[in-house]
Protein backbone atom coordinates (compact mmCIF):
# COMPACT_ATOMS: atom_id res chain seq x y z
CA UNK A 1 0.00 0.00 0.00
CA UNK A 2 1.96 2.85 -0.87
CA UNK A 3 0.68 5.87 0.74
CA UNK A 4 0.61 9.52 0.31
CA UNK A 5 4.24 10.63 2.50
CA UNK A 6 1.70 13.91 4.01
CA UNK A 7 -0.54 11.14 5.38
CA UNK A 8 2.40 9.29 6.93
CA UNK A 9 3.41 12.36 8.74
CA UNK A 10 -0.09 13.87 10.14
CA UNK A 11 -0.72 10.33 11.00
CA UNK A 12 2.41 9.74 13.29
CA UNK A 13 1.97 13.19 15.05
CA UNK A 14 -1.60 12.15 15.69
CA UNK A 15 -1.08 8.61 16.93
CA UNK A 16 2.00 8.64 18.61
CA UNK A 17 3.90 5.96 19.27
CA UNK A 18 0.44 4.21 18.30
CA UNK A 19 0.84 5.11 14.66
CA UNK A 20 2.85 2.03 13.86
CA UNK A 21 -0.24 -0.61 15.28
CA UNK A 22 -2.12 1.61 12.62
CA UNK A 23 -0.08 1.25 9.36
CA UNK A 24 0.19 -2.28 10.27
CA UNK A 25 -3.73 -2.72 10.61
CA UNK A 26 -3.66 -1.03 6.90
CA UNK A 27 -2.69 -4.24 5.61
CA UNK A 28 -5.08 -6.70 7.33
CA UNK A 29 -8.08 -7.48 5.20
CA UNK A 30 -10.70 -5.23 6.14
CA UNK A 31 -13.91 -7.07 8.48
CA UNK A 32 -16.50 -7.68 6.38
CA UNK A 33 -20.31 -6.75 8.06
CA UNK A 34 -23.73 -6.49 7.52
CA UNK A 35 -26.85 -5.13 9.26
CA UNK A 36 -30.28 -6.87 9.17
CA UNK A 37 -33.08 -5.80 8.42
CA UNK A 38 -34.73 -6.66 11.60
CA UNK A 39 -38.42 -7.18 9.93
CA UNK A 40 -37.03 -9.17 6.84
CA UNK A 41 -34.07 -11.68 7.51
CA UNK A 42 -34.66 -14.81 8.36
CA UNK A 43 -34.73 -16.09 12.11
CA UNK A 44 -32.94 -19.14 11.02
CA UNK A 45 -30.06 -18.01 9.23
CA UNK A 46 -26.97 -19.20 9.87
CA UNK A 47 -25.17 -15.56 9.90
CA UNK A 48 -27.58 -15.25 13.34
CA UNK A 49 -24.74 -17.23 15.30
CA UNK A 50 -21.61 -14.89 14.16
CA UNK A 51 -20.63 -12.31 16.19
CA UNK A 52 -22.39 -9.31 16.40
CA UNK A 53 -21.06 -5.49 16.30
CA UNK A 54 -20.85 -4.36 19.73
CA UNK A 55 -22.63 -0.89 19.35
CA UNK A 56 -25.11 -1.92 16.69
CA UNK A 57 -27.39 -5.01 17.57
CA UNK A 58 -28.57 -5.62 14.32
CA UNK A 59 -24.36 -5.41 12.80
CA UNK A 60 -23.16 -9.12 12.11
CA UNK A 61 -19.43 -9.53 10.87
CA UNK A 62 -19.28 -12.34 8.48
CA UNK A 63 -16.26 -14.67 8.35
CA UNK A 64 -15.55 -13.68 4.78
CA UNK A 65 -17.44 -12.03 1.98
CA UNK A 66 -19.58 -13.71 0.19
CA UNK A 67 -20.46 -12.80 -3.67
CA UNK A 68 -23.56 -10.62 -2.38
CA UNK A 69 -24.23 -10.16 -5.27
CA UNK A 70 -25.83 -13.64 -5.95
CA UNK A 71 -27.31 -13.47 -2.70
CA UNK A 72 -30.98 -13.36 -3.36
CA UNK A 73 -31.44 -12.27 0.24
CA UNK A 74 -29.35 -9.68 -0.53
CA UNK A 75 -31.84 -8.36 -3.07
CA UNK A 76 -34.56 -8.67 -0.99
CA UNK A 77 -33.33 -6.33 1.31
CA UNK A 78 -33.09 -8.57 4.10
CA UNK A 79 -29.50 -7.22 4.96
CA UNK A 80 -27.58 -3.90 4.25
CA UNK A 81 -23.61 -4.26 3.45
CA UNK A 82 -22.39 -1.79 5.51
CA UNK A 83 -18.87 -1.17 7.31
CA UNK A 84 -18.91 -1.53 11.02
CA UNK A 85 -17.63 1.82 12.92
CA UNK A 86 -20.38 3.39 10.91
CA UNK A 87 -22.98 1.18 12.60
CA UNK A 88 -22.20 3.43 15.99
CA UNK A 89 -25.30 5.98 14.85
CA UNK A 90 -27.34 3.24 16.02
CA UNK A 91 -26.00 3.23 19.63
CA UNK A 92 -26.13 6.96 19.35
CA UNK A 93 -29.31 7.09 18.08
CA UNK A 94 -30.66 5.06 21.19
CA UNK A 95 -28.73 7.58 23.27
CA UNK A 96 -30.81 11.07 22.31
CA UNK A 97 -33.42 11.82 24.55
CA UNK A 98 -36.11 13.04 21.67
CA UNK A 99 -39.77 12.77 21.62
CA UNK A 100 -41.79 10.01 20.65
CA UNK A 101 -40.61 8.44 17.52
CA UNK A 102 -44.10 9.36 15.64
CA UNK A 103 -42.92 12.79 15.62
CA UNK A 104 -40.11 12.78 14.78
CA UNK A 105 -38.73 14.55 11.27
CA UNK A 106 -35.03 13.16 10.69
CA UNK A 107 -32.92 14.19 7.66
CA UNK A 108 -30.02 12.69 6.33
CA UNK A 109 -28.54 15.09 4.58
CA UNK A 110 -25.93 13.18 2.50
CA UNK A 111 -27.92 10.37 2.04
CA UNK A 112 -26.25 8.55 -1.10
CA UNK A 113 -26.14 5.28 -1.30
CA UNK A 114 -28.10 4.91 1.67
CA UNK A 115 -26.10 3.10 4.34
CA UNK A 116 -27.29 5.72 7.13
CA UNK A 117 -30.75 6.34 5.74
CA UNK A 118 -31.24 2.81 6.01
CA UNK A 119 -29.89 2.55 9.41
CA UNK A 120 -32.47 5.07 10.35
CA UNK A 121 -35.33 4.12 8.97
CA UNK A 122 -34.72 0.19 10.77
CA UNK A 123 -34.46 3.10 14.19
CA UNK A 124 -37.46 4.72 13.37
CA UNK A 125 -39.79 1.51 12.17
CA UNK A 126 -42.25 2.94 10.54
CA UNK A 127 -42.84 6.02 12.91
CA UNK A 128 -41.58 9.52 11.95
CA UNK A 129 -40.86 10.66 8.83
CA UNK A 130 -37.27 10.26 7.12
CA UNK A 131 -35.59 12.65 4.20
CA UNK A 132 -32.90 10.93 2.58
CA UNK A 133 -31.43 14.05 0.78
CA UNK A 134 -28.70 13.40 -1.87
CA UNK A 135 -27.69 16.32 -4.15
CA UNK A 136 -25.79 14.51 -6.95
CA UNK A 137 -28.04 13.66 -9.18
CA UNK A 138 -25.63 10.56 -10.44
CA UNK A 139 -26.43 9.12 -7.05
CA UNK A 140 -30.07 8.79 -7.02
CA UNK A 141 -30.79 5.34 -8.64
CA UNK A 142 -28.29 3.17 -6.29
CA UNK A 143 -30.43 5.25 -3.25
CA UNK A 144 -33.59 4.60 -4.45
CA UNK A 145 -33.01 1.34 -5.16
CA UNK A 146 -31.92 0.83 -1.37
CA UNK A 147 -34.99 2.57 -0.26
CA UNK A 148 -36.88 0.23 -2.30
CA UNK A 149 -35.40 -2.93 -1.00
CA UNK A 150 -35.43 -1.34 2.86
CA UNK A 151 -39.74 -1.15 2.26
CA UNK A 152 -40.58 1.57 4.64
CA UNK A 153 -43.27 4.26 3.18
CA UNK A 154 -42.28 7.08 5.79
CA UNK A 155 -38.94 8.08 3.31
CA UNK A 156 -39.25 10.80 1.44
CA UNK A 157 -36.49 10.95 -1.03
CA UNK A 158 -34.84 14.51 -2.17
CA UNK A 159 -32.02 15.79 -4.76
CA UNK A 160 -31.30 19.19 -3.46
CA UNK A 161 -28.20 21.19 -2.43
CA UNK A 162 -28.08 21.70 1.61
CA UNK A 163 -28.93 25.66 1.03
CA UNK A 164 -32.22 24.70 -0.99
CA UNK A 165 -33.70 23.49 2.67
CA UNK A 166 -33.01 26.95 4.30
CA UNK A 167 -34.92 28.62 1.71
CA UNK A 168 -37.90 25.82 2.79
CA UNK A 169 -37.83 26.70 5.97
CA UNK A 170 -38.80 23.22 7.11
CA UNK A 171 -37.26 22.24 10.60
CA UNK A 172 -35.77 18.72 11.62
CA UNK A 173 -35.66 16.66 14.89
CA UNK A 174 -32.73 15.14 13.61
CA UNK A 175 -29.75 16.40 10.86
CA UNK A 176 -27.23 13.68 10.01
CA UNK A 177 -24.22 14.94 8.04
CA UNK A 178 -22.29 12.32 6.68
CA UNK A 179 -20.25 14.81 5.22
CA UNK A 180 -18.34 14.06 1.70
CA UNK A 181 -14.67 13.65 2.76
CA UNK A 182 -11.20 13.07 1.96
CA UNK A 183 -12.10 9.16 2.90
CA UNK A 184 -8.94 8.35 4.78
CA UNK A 185 -10.63 5.56 6.85
CA UNK A 186 -11.58 3.48 3.10
CA UNK A 187 -7.68 3.42 2.07
CA UNK A 188 -8.39 -0.52 3.56
CA UNK A 189 -11.16 -1.55 1.83
CA UNK A 190 -10.98 0.67 -0.81
CA UNK A 191 -7.57 1.29 -1.93
CA UNK A 192 -8.40 3.52 -4.86
CA UNK A 193 -9.27 6.29 -2.59
CA UNK A 194 -5.57 6.19 -1.38
CA UNK A 195 -4.71 7.67 -5.44
CA UNK A 196 -7.59 10.65 -4.90
CA UNK A 197 -6.14 11.62 -1.90
CA UNK A 198 -3.94 14.79 -1.59
CA UNK A 199 -3.32 18.06 0.67
CA UNK A 200 -5.30 20.23 -1.53
CA UNK A 201 -7.82 17.95 -1.69
CA UNK A 202 -8.48 17.39 2.38
CA UNK A 203 -8.24 21.60 1.89
CA UNK A 204 -11.34 21.91 -0.52
CA UNK A 205 -13.31 18.70 1.77
CA UNK A 206 -12.60 21.25 4.78
CA UNK A 207 -14.67 23.90 2.67
CA UNK A 208 -17.35 22.01 1.53
CA UNK A 209 -18.16 20.82 5.06
CA UNK A 210 -18.02 23.76 6.51
CA UNK A 211 -20.87 25.18 3.60
CA UNK A 212 -22.79 21.69 4.34
CA UNK A 213 -23.03 22.52 7.79
CA UNK A 214 -23.89 25.96 7.64
CA UNK A 215 -27.12 24.80 6.28
CA UNK A 216 -27.39 22.16 7.97
CA UNK A 217 -27.03 23.89 11.85
CA UNK A 218 -29.76 26.46 10.13
CA UNK A 219 -32.02 23.59 9.90
CA UNK A 220 -32.35 21.87 13.19
CA UNK A 221 -35.21 22.78 15.23
CA UNK A 222 -34.41 24.02 18.87
CA UNK A 223 -34.07 20.86 20.92
CA UNK A 224 -33.15 18.92 18.02
CA UNK A 225 -30.19 17.18 17.28
CA UNK A 226 -27.20 17.25 14.68
CA UNK A 227 -25.20 14.44 14.32
CA UNK A 228 -21.68 15.51 12.23
CA UNK A 229 -19.84 12.24 11.00
CA UNK A 230 -16.99 11.72 8.26
CA UNK A 231 -14.99 8.22 7.29
CA UNK A 232 -11.36 10.33 7.77
CA UNK A 233 -9.16 11.34 10.51
CA UNK A 234 -7.87 14.37 9.24
CA UNK A 235 -8.24 16.89 12.47
CA UNK A 236 -9.46 19.64 9.72
CA UNK A 237 -12.07 17.49 8.42
CA UNK A 238 -13.68 16.59 11.89
CA UNK A 239 -12.55 18.30 15.15
CA UNK A 240 -11.92 21.98 13.37
CA UNK A 241 -16.00 21.76 12.62
CA UNK A 242 -16.90 21.44 16.63
CA UNK A 243 -16.33 24.86 17.02
CA UNK A 244 -18.55 25.92 13.94
CA UNK A 245 -21.04 23.73 14.96
CA UNK A 246 -21.27 25.27 18.76
CA UNK A 247 -20.78 29.09 17.50
CA UNK A 248 -24.08 28.19 15.47
CA UNK A 249 -26.22 27.67 18.89
CA UNK A 250 -25.56 24.29 19.61
CA UNK A 251 -24.09 22.59 22.98
CA UNK A 252 -22.11 19.18 22.98
CA UNK A 253 -24.04 16.09 23.76
CA UNK A 254 -22.10 13.61 26.08
CA UNK A 255 -22.26 9.92 24.85
CA UNK A 256 -21.23 7.27 26.91
CA UNK A 257 -18.95 4.53 25.35
CA UNK A 258 -18.16 1.49 27.07
CA UNK A 259 -14.46 1.08 27.30
CA UNK A 260 -14.41 -2.75 26.27
CA UNK A 261 -14.99 -0.91 22.84
CA UNK A 262 -12.19 0.89 22.31
CA UNK A 263 -13.25 3.55 20.68
CA UNK A 264 -11.12 7.23 20.72
CA UNK A 265 -12.55 9.72 22.58
CA UNK A 266 -11.35 13.09 20.83
CA UNK A 267 -13.88 15.45 23.41
CA UNK A 268 -16.76 14.77 25.43
CA UNK A 269 -18.79 14.20 22.16
CA UNK A 270 -16.77 13.38 19.71
CA UNK A 271 -15.33 10.26 18.70
CA UNK A 272 -12.94 8.14 16.26
CA UNK A 273 -12.69 4.85 15.03
CA UNK A 274 -9.40 3.52 14.08
CA UNK A 275 -8.54 0.19 12.29
CA UNK A 276 -6.03 -0.61 14.70
CA UNK A 277 -8.44 -0.58 17.66
CA UNK A 278 -11.40 -1.05 16.14
CA UNK A 279 -13.17 -4.29 14.11
CA UNK A 280 -14.03 -2.02 11.05
CA UNK A 281 -12.58 1.39 9.19
CA UNK A 282 -11.70 4.76 10.14
CA UNK A 283 -14.84 6.98 10.62
CA UNK A 284 -15.67 10.16 13.28
CA UNK A 285 -18.84 10.87 14.55
CA UNK A 286 -19.47 14.07 16.90
CA UNK A 287 -22.66 14.85 18.25
CA UNK A 288 -24.55 18.13 19.52
CA UNK A 289 -27.89 19.40 20.55
CA UNK A 290 -29.79 22.68 19.13
CA UNK A 291 -30.06 25.58 21.94
CA UNK A 292 -30.71 28.73 19.88
CA UNK A 293 -34.52 29.22 19.05
CA UNK A 294 -34.90 29.37 14.97
CA UNK A 295 -35.82 32.48 13.61
CA UNK A 296 -38.29 31.15 11.32
CA UNK A 297 -40.59 28.43 10.90
CA UNK A 298 -42.61 27.03 7.86
CA UNK A 299 -46.38 27.61 8.69
CA UNK A 300 -48.34 24.98 6.12
CA UNK A 301 -50.78 27.42 5.24
CA UNK A 302 -51.12 27.35 1.34
CA UNK A 303 -50.68 23.42 0.44
CA UNK A 304 -51.34 21.09 -2.12
CA UNK A 305 -53.90 18.90 -1.62
CA UNK A 306 -53.29 15.51 -2.32
CA UNK A 307 -55.53 13.02 -3.29
CA UNK A 308 -56.45 10.47 -0.98
CA UNK A 309 -57.68 7.18 -2.55
CA UNK A 310 -60.26 4.98 -1.30
CA UNK A 311 -60.55 2.04 -3.75
CA UNK A 312 -57.87 0.82 -6.06
CA UNK A 313 -58.85 -2.20 -8.18
CA UNK A 314 -55.24 -3.90 -6.57
CA UNK A 315 -56.51 -3.04 -3.46
CA UNK A 316 -56.37 -6.82 -2.50
CA UNK A 317 -52.49 -6.80 -2.85
CA UNK A 318 -52.17 -3.99 0.04
CA UNK A 319 -52.46 -4.63 3.71
CA UNK A 320 -52.87 -0.67 4.48
CA UNK A 321 -53.24 -0.11 8.76
CA UNK A 322 -55.05 2.89 9.32
CA UNK A 323 -52.95 5.57 9.91
CA UNK A 324 -51.57 4.91 6.16
CA UNK A 325 -53.52 6.55 2.74
CA UNK A 326 -53.13 5.55 -0.86
CA UNK A 327 -52.11 9.06 -2.32
CA UNK A 328 -52.91 9.60 -5.98
CA UNK A 329 -49.64 10.80 -7.64
CA UNK A 330 -49.17 11.77 -11.39
CA UNK A 331 -46.34 9.38 -13.09
CA UNK A 332 -47.21 6.21 -10.91
CA UNK A 333 -51.31 5.27 -9.93
CA UNK A 334 -50.92 5.60 -6.41
CA UNK A 335 -48.54 5.60 -3.54
CA UNK A 336 -48.43 4.43 0.60
CA UNK A 337 -48.04 7.26 2.62
CA UNK A 338 -48.05 7.87 6.48
CA UNK A 339 -50.93 9.72 7.26
CA UNK A 340 -49.63 11.85 9.59
CA UNK A 341 -47.39 13.30 7.12
CA UNK A 342 -49.13 14.13 4.18
CA UNK A 343 -49.16 18.17 5.15
CA UNK A 344 -45.91 17.53 5.07
CA UNK A 345 -45.58 16.48 1.92
CA UNK A 346 -47.74 18.50 0.23
CA UNK A 347 -45.67 21.72 1.39
CA UNK A 348 -42.33 20.15 0.65
CA UNK A 349 -43.63 19.28 -2.87
CA UNK A 350 -43.56 23.01 -3.89
CA UNK A 351 -40.30 23.54 -1.83
CA UNK A 352 -38.01 20.88 -2.42
CA UNK A 353 -37.18 18.44 -5.29
CA UNK A 354 -38.70 15.37 -4.68
CA UNK A 355 -37.64 12.16 -6.31
CA UNK A 356 -39.66 9.32 -4.57
CA UNK A 357 -42.19 9.36 -1.70
CA UNK A 358 -43.81 6.39 0.00
CA UNK A 359 -44.33 2.96 -1.60
CA UNK A 360 -45.06 2.82 -5.10
CA UNK A 361 -47.88 0.30 -5.42
CA UNK A 362 -48.89 0.40 -9.06
CA UNK A 363 -49.67 1.73 -12.33
CA UNK A 364 -53.57 1.97 -13.97
CA UNK A 365 -53.17 0.63 -17.93
CA UNK A 366 -56.22 0.57 -19.46
CA UNK A 367 -58.21 -1.83 -18.00
CA UNK A 368 -55.44 -3.37 -15.94
CA UNK A 369 -53.01 -2.23 -13.41
CA UNK A 370 -49.09 -3.43 -13.01
CA UNK A 371 -48.32 -3.95 -9.59
CA UNK A 372 -44.76 -1.93 -8.83
CA UNK A 373 -41.42 -3.76 -7.33
CA UNK A 374 -41.59 -1.63 -4.40
CA UNK A 375 -44.61 -2.78 -3.34
CA UNK A 376 -43.13 -6.54 -3.65
CA UNK A 377 -40.25 -5.28 -1.44
CA UNK A 378 -42.18 -3.49 1.28
CA UNK A 379 -43.66 -4.00 4.36
CA UNK A 380 -47.16 -3.52 3.38
CA UNK A 381 -48.07 -6.45 1.09
CA UNK A 382 -50.64 -8.75 1.63
CA UNK A 383 -49.47 -11.86 3.60
CA UNK A 384 -52.36 -13.51 1.72
CA UNK A 385 -51.11 -12.83 -2.11
CA UNK A 386 -50.43 -15.72 -4.00
CA UNK A 387 -46.97 -16.48 -3.71
CA UNK A 388 -44.43 -18.59 -4.78
CA UNK A 389 -41.30 -19.75 -2.89
CA UNK A 390 -38.37 -20.60 -5.20
CA UNK A 391 -34.71 -22.39 -4.34
CA UNK A 392 -31.75 -20.40 -4.38
CA UNK A 393 -30.96 -21.50 -8.53
CA UNK A 394 -34.43 -20.17 -9.37
CA UNK A 395 -34.41 -17.11 -7.27
CA UNK A 396 -31.10 -16.07 -9.16
CA UNK A 397 -33.08 -16.83 -12.49
CA UNK A 398 -35.79 -14.62 -11.64
CA UNK A 399 -33.19 -11.60 -10.04
CA UNK A 400 -31.61 -12.31 -13.67
CA UNK A 401 -34.84 -11.30 -15.27
CA UNK A 402 -34.68 -15.07 -16.82
CA UNK A 403 -37.93 -16.57 -17.18
CA UNK A 404 -39.08 -19.50 -14.93
CA UNK A 405 -40.91 -22.40 -15.30
CA UNK A 406 -44.11 -22.70 -13.43
CA UNK A 407 -45.16 -25.55 -11.88
CA UNK A 408 -49.46 -26.38 -13.33
CA UNK A 409 -51.04 -25.74 -9.97
CA UNK A 410 -49.74 -21.96 -10.06
CA UNK A 411 -52.76 -20.27 -10.65
CA UNK A 412 -53.23 -17.04 -13.54
CA UNK A 413 -52.45 -13.77 -12.56
CA UNK A 414 -49.79 -12.06 -10.51
CA UNK A 415 -47.29 -14.04 -8.18
CA UNK A 416 -45.06 -13.19 -6.02
CA UNK A 417 -41.94 -14.98 -5.93
CA UNK A 418 -40.16 -15.53 -2.12
CA UNK A 419 -36.85 -17.05 -0.99
CA UNK A 420 -36.57 -18.09 2.28
CA UNK A 421 -40.28 -16.91 3.20
CA UNK A 422 -39.16 -13.01 1.74
CA UNK A 423 -40.51 -11.67 -1.30
CA UNK A 424 -38.18 -10.81 -4.50
CA UNK A 425 -40.41 -9.43 -7.01
CA UNK A 426 -43.73 -10.18 -9.09
CA UNK A 427 -44.51 -12.67 -11.98
CA UNK A 428 -47.20 -12.81 -13.93
CA UNK A 429 -48.56 -16.20 -14.71
CA UNK A 430 -49.95 -16.01 -18.46
CA UNK A 431 -51.53 -19.82 -18.68
CA UNK A 432 -48.62 -20.59 -21.83
CA UNK A 433 -45.56 -18.22 -20.41
CA UNK A 434 -44.73 -15.69 -17.49
CA UNK A 435 -43.75 -12.14 -17.18
CA UNK A 436 -40.82 -11.70 -15.05
CA UNK A 437 -41.77 -8.29 -13.50
CA UNK A 438 -38.35 -7.92 -11.94
CA UNK A 439 -36.85 -4.04 -12.63
CA UNK A 440 -34.45 -4.24 -15.36
CA UNK A 441 -32.53 -1.84 -14.02
CA UNK A 442 -31.70 -3.72 -10.42
CA UNK A 443 -31.40 -7.48 -11.85
CA UNK A 444 -28.19 -9.14 -11.87
CA UNK A 445 -25.81 -8.89 -14.51
CA UNK A 446 -22.95 -10.72 -13.38
CA UNK A 447 -22.45 -14.19 -15.01
CA UNK A 448 -23.24 -16.86 -12.44
CA UNK A 449 -24.34 -20.07 -14.18
N1 LIG B 1 -24.46 8.66 4.05
C1 LIG B 1 -24.10 7.82 2.94
C2 LIG B 1 -24.22 6.37 3.34
O1 LIG B 1 -24.14 6.06 4.52
O2 LIG B 1 -24.42 5.54 2.44
C3 LIG B 1 -22.71 8.14 2.42
C4 LIG B 1 -22.54 9.59 2.14
S1 LIG B 1 -21.02 10.02 1.40
C5 LIG B 1 -19.91 9.92 2.72
C6 LIG B 1 -21.23 11.73 1.16
C7 LIG B 1 -22.33 12.10 0.22
O3 LIG B 1 -22.36 13.55 0.13
C8 LIG B 1 -22.18 11.60 -1.19
O4 LIG B 1 -23.32 10.91 -1.58
C9 LIG B 1 -21.98 12.84 -2.03
O5 LIG B 1 -22.58 12.75 -3.29
C10 LIG B 1 -22.66 13.91 -1.19
N2 LIG B 1 -22.16 15.27 -1.47
C11 LIG B 1 -21.12 15.65 -2.27
N3 LIG B 1 -21.01 16.98 -2.29
C12 LIG B 1 -21.98 17.47 -1.52
C13 LIG B 1 -22.39 18.78 -1.15
N4 LIG B 1 -21.76 19.85 -1.59
N5 LIG B 1 -23.46 18.89 -0.34
C14 LIG B 1 -24.11 17.82 0.12
N6 LIG B 1 -23.74 16.56 -0.17
C15 LIG B 1 -22.71 16.38 -0.98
Amino acid sequence: MNLPPEFIERIKKQLGHEADHFFAALHHSPPVSIRIHPRKFPKAHVWNNLPQVPWCKEGIYLTERPVFTLDPLFHAGAYYVQEASSMVISYILNQLQTPEKASLRVLDLCAAPGGKSTLLSSWLNGDGLLISNEVIRSRIPALKENTIRWGYDNVIITNNDPADFINSELLFDIVVVDAPCSGEGLFRKDTESIFHWSVENTQLCTLRQKRILEAATEIVEEGGYLLYSTCTYNPNENELHRQQIIDSGFEPVVINIPSAWNITQLSDNSMQFYPHKNKGEGFYIAVFKKIKPNSSKATFGKKNKLEIINTMPYQSWINLPDNRKLIRTEKISAIIFPDAWLDWLAFATNKLRIVHAGIEVGEIKGKDYILSHALAMSLFINKEVKTLEVDEFQARLFLSKESLVLPESIPHGYILISFQQIPLGWLKNLGNRSNNLYPQEFRIRMRWK
